[in-house]
């Protein structure tokens, strides 16, 4: 397996750019694939333009788990609904990769069990089937780890899927019930007369609509401060590695103090590096730093700071930040954001892996990559109508979350656009938190 969607990947939506259409969805990863297919559902005709390949971004690249596991409060109810379409999905389109495995979040020390308790308590009301495993259960549950855990948190019902292979597939489906999808199709400006927006301009020409969402990942900042509104959106990267097939050494998904795992669908092991990301600091960074603090001192070494983003990265010094819709737009220019993963960890969670798990003996890596992952200050997405800009509807800032939940903020997203009742208190989800003077509460850190 090498991670297949790169800007040599071949073009595999290439329909004409019509003049108008009933909506205009931007950005092809999970959420925007999943927004245009529910428009498509209720009968309109929506176009999803993708500046490189669908999921060629985060939605690819990610570690393919789905769980409402440690999730925040204001995010649960939405993620049940995800796994429930997941699953709907998975009937209807079938080889997603989709598996019910679990998820472990495992306890380094005794300590540590508080935090989990804390948040079981507060979950209650959701009715997760989440619990406390001591190290005992926990050593009966996965008899090959070296456990050295004090104990682990464990959700039995949480999912996993490819992302590779589950976002293409879900755009295919989405194409065959009514969504126009154009690859290689940046949109380089939003079209506003009037104070309103209705439509956009592309590099190929303008689409009029008047339903415009925009899904962009890591590039939605850029997008929208071309256009007058600022959200405080970073990039990290965030490196993975896949294992050669192994023997089935632990099926759910886990994470400790240094590794995460995730068991693929081809008997391989993708891995990270947990709690580690590394920030490209550039003028995003700089601006919106005040507002990362509280993250910050939260969890001071979870974050390495590299001094500047390669470039073409969204928020690289040399950007552009003020480019016009006919000349070339900084999404052009880098059709998929790529970056090289960071090979020393690469190195050490091999051996970390072959550690925790001794049978498998040495543990060897076929591949590995990194994604950038798009991230808000109080660890929660911005799921919203856009005051400032009448007809956009804006869904980004998933902060590495945003593939399990994707499909139901994908739903939530089209409902929207439509004017409809999304079905969930989005209060949390607000653009406005960062602006009405609101005091940002952090999202769950476990
Ligand atoms: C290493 C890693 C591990 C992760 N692990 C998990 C996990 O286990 N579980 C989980 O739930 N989440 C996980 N995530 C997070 C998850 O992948 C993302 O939250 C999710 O994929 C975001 O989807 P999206 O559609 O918002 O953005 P993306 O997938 O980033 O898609 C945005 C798309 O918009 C396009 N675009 C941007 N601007 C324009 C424009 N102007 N015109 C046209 N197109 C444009 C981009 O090219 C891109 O394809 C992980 C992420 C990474 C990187």
């Amino acid at each position: 397996m090498a991670l297949p969607i790169t800007d040599q990947s071949p073009i595999e939506h290439d329909a004409p750019l019509p003049n108008d259409a009933d909506a205009v969805v931007i950005g092809g990863g999970i959420i925007g694939v999943m927004t245009a297919w529910e428009l498509a559902k209720v009968g309109l005709k929506p176009v999803l333009l993708e500046k490189g390949r669908i999921a060629g971004e985060q939605s690819s690249r990610n570690w393919g788990w789905i769980r409402a596991q440690g999730r925040d409060l204001a995010e649960i109810p939405i993620m049940l609904e995800a796994q429930s379409i997941w699953r709907d999905l998975d009937a209807r389109v079938g080889g997603l990769g989709l598996a019910q495995t679990g998820t472990l979040f495992m306890a380094p020390k005794d300590g540590d069990m508080a935090g989990f308790q804390e948040w079981l308590e507060l979950a209650v009301p959701y009715q997760l089937n989440s619990r406390l495993l001591n190290a005992r259960e926990l050593a009966d549950h996965i008899p090959h780890a070296n456990a050295r855990w004090a104990g682990a948190l464990y959700t039995p019902n949480d999912l996993r899927a490819e992302p590779w292979v589950a976002v293409p597939a879900l755009a295919r489906a989405a194409v065959e019930d009514g969504v126009t999808i154009i690859e290689n199709c940046a949109v380089r400006m939003l079209d506003i007369e009037g104070g309103a927006v209705t439509g956009v301009i592309t590099e190929k020409g303008r689409i009029k609509s008047e339903r415009v969402a925009l899904a962009g990942g890591s590039w939605s900042s850029l997008l929208l401060r071309r256009h007058g509104v600022s959200i405080p959106q970073l990039s990290v990267r965030a490196t993975v590695a896949a294992t050669d097939a192994l023997p089935e050494v632990v099926s759910d998904s886990g994470v400790d103090d240094r590794l995460a795992w995730r068991r693929r669908a081809d008997g391989g092991y993708s891995l990270a590096p947990s709690g580690f990301h590394e920030l490209f600091v550039g003028p995003d960074a700089f601006r919106a730093a005040m507002g990362f603090l509280p993250q910050l001192i939260k969890d001071p070494l979870g974050t390495r700071y590299l001094l500047a983003a390669p470039k073409g990265f969204p928020d690289a010094w040399g950007t552009n930040r003020r480019w016009s819709a006919d000349k070339q737009s900084p999404f052009e220019k880098m059709r998929i954001l790529n970056p090289k993963p960071n090979a020393r960890k690469v190195e050490k969670l091999a051996r970390e892996f072959a550690g925790t798990f001794p049978s498998l003996g040495a543990v060897t890596i076929k591949d590995a990559w990194a994604g950038m992952i798009d991230v808000m200050p109080d660890v929660v997405p911005v799921v919203d109508a856009c005051a400032a800009l009448p007809n956009l509807t804006i869904c980004t800032g998933m902060c590495g979350h945003g593939f399990g939940i994707g499909p139901a903020f994908g739903r939530i997203t089209a409902k929207l656009m439509q004017g409809k009742e999304p079905g969930h208190d989005l209060n949390r989800f607000r653009l406005s938190r960062f602006f009405d003077g609101s005091t940002l509460e952090l999202g769950p850190n476990l």
